[in-house]
């Protein structure tokens, strides 16, 4: 059997920041809107609850061994602690959570939110991951975020406090009018904290997006060029690496033995469960997602799918296989993937894997295949090309 993460979605923000594309929304524009009322924690917590038994019975999951549970978000550290608490009781009474199961909650670093660590690290969330982004106030301000620098450090020290020894920092590279000296204090000011973890990924813009829309607009200016978000690339790995960061996945470094072992559940291609507004799926070949606004959810709680897909055609599976597991620098082996997925890697992409070996893209040792440096450097025009 296949190891089960289990993946809890909580789409509420204080507000919706102008780069993001996740099934996020600003909870006052929720309210404002007659999509959510007062009582919204009670009753997405009821709909989680809800989904989960449904779930359970539908795909014959109880029982099964958890390693991980990944609240994310939105903002997860947004919602009542209480009702975070809710959640994880029904998971660990229907489920069997592993001994050392991983619980990561992500939080942003308002104060009001900080105050929660404690009674969350009570509930059984073990690892905390802080999107600070940057601790450049103007930056901040020009993504939109709605806290200060110096509330993502007091947001770190809570959570020290709380009791938390597993603390991941999120820091975003190539935002507008950053330079490579602001890059570099940024990744200063996250080491001098000492995070177990880090992930630290260049900013993209996604279409849908506020900033999409100013980009096509032509207003979107000062995002760095090339040559410098690539130094900001070498900067990042070389600073992490000295500090003893390894760099486990393309944008996710770790102190030995603090890898994310939800992620890497992800790229490994193994079975997890999504539950809330429009969280994904993929459990036995099957991939199903939910409803995206958290209303809507909510009121078909007994069955949100949305929509659905089998994904144990081989090649489609290859492809998948293939692409996520290139991501983790250890990259793919061959051998596994032949069998998990009942075809030969070779017959379906042997043409395209000589293609980048012989670029110098990805390269081929002790049966695995994982990207070079070169390719790391292309990583998405490379994992493209598998789909
Ligand atoms: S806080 Fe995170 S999830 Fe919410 S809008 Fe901003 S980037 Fe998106």
């Amino acid at each position: 059997m296949k190891p089960l993460s289990l993946y809890v979605h909580i789409p509420f923000c204080i507000a919706k920041c102008g780069y993001c594309d996740f099934n996020s929304y600003a909870l006052d524009t929720l309210l404002e809107k007659g999509h959510a009322d007062e009582d919204w924690a009670r009753r997405y917590a009821d709909a989680l609850m809800e989904e989960t038994k449904n779930r359970i019975e539908e795909y014959s999951l109880e029982g099964r061994e958890v390693a991980t549970i990944f609240f994310g978000g939105g903002t997860p550290s947004l919602f009542p602690a209480e009702e975070t608490r809710r959640v994880l009781d029904l998971l660990a009474a229907f489920f069997d959570l592993a001994p050392d199961c991983e619980i990561t909650l992500e939080a942003n670093p308002g104060a009001a939110e900080a105050e929660r660590f404690g009674a969350l690290r009570e509930a059984g969330v073990n690892r905390i991951s802080i999107g600070v982004q940057t601790f450049d106030d103007e930056a901040l301000k020009r993504l939109d975020r709605v806290h200060t620098g110096d509330d993502a450090g007091r947001a770190f020290r809570s959570a020290r406090e709380a009791g938390f020894t597993n603390v991941s920092l999120d820091l975003m590279f190539g935002i507008p009018h950053q330079t490579i000296d602001m890059a570099e204090r940024d990744i200063g000011r996250a080491l001098d904290l000492g995070p177990e973890h880090l992930s630290a990924y260049e900013l993209t813009i996604e279409p849908g997006t506020a900033f999409h829309a100013r980009q096509t607009r032509g207003e979107l200016n000062g995002l760095p060029d090339e040559d410098t978000a690539l130094r900001m690339w070498e900067l990042r790995d070389s600073a992490l690496n000295d500090a003893g960061y390894e760099r486990y996945e393309i944008s996710n470094f770790a102190r030995p033995g603090f890898v994310c072992r939800h992620n890497l559940n992800y790229w490994r291609r193994g079975d997890y469960l999504g539950l809330g507004a429009g969280a994904h799926s993929l459990i036995e070949g099957e991939r199903f997602w939910n409803h995206a606004r958290p209303d809507v959810y909510a009121q078909s709680a007994s069955d949100p799918t949305a929509n659905s897909e089998c994904v144990d055609d081989p090649q489609k599976a290859l492809g998948e296989a293939l692409m996520l597991g290139l991501r983790i620098k250890e990259g793919v082996s061959l051998a596994h993937i032949k069998q998990e997925c009942g075809a030969d890697p070779e017959d379906a992409f042997g043409e395209l894997i000589s293609e980048l070996e012989n670029s110098g893209l990805v390269a081929r040792e002790n049966g695995r295949l994982r990207l070079s440096d070169k390719g790391t450097l292309l990583a998405n025009q490379v994992l493209a090309k598998f789909l």
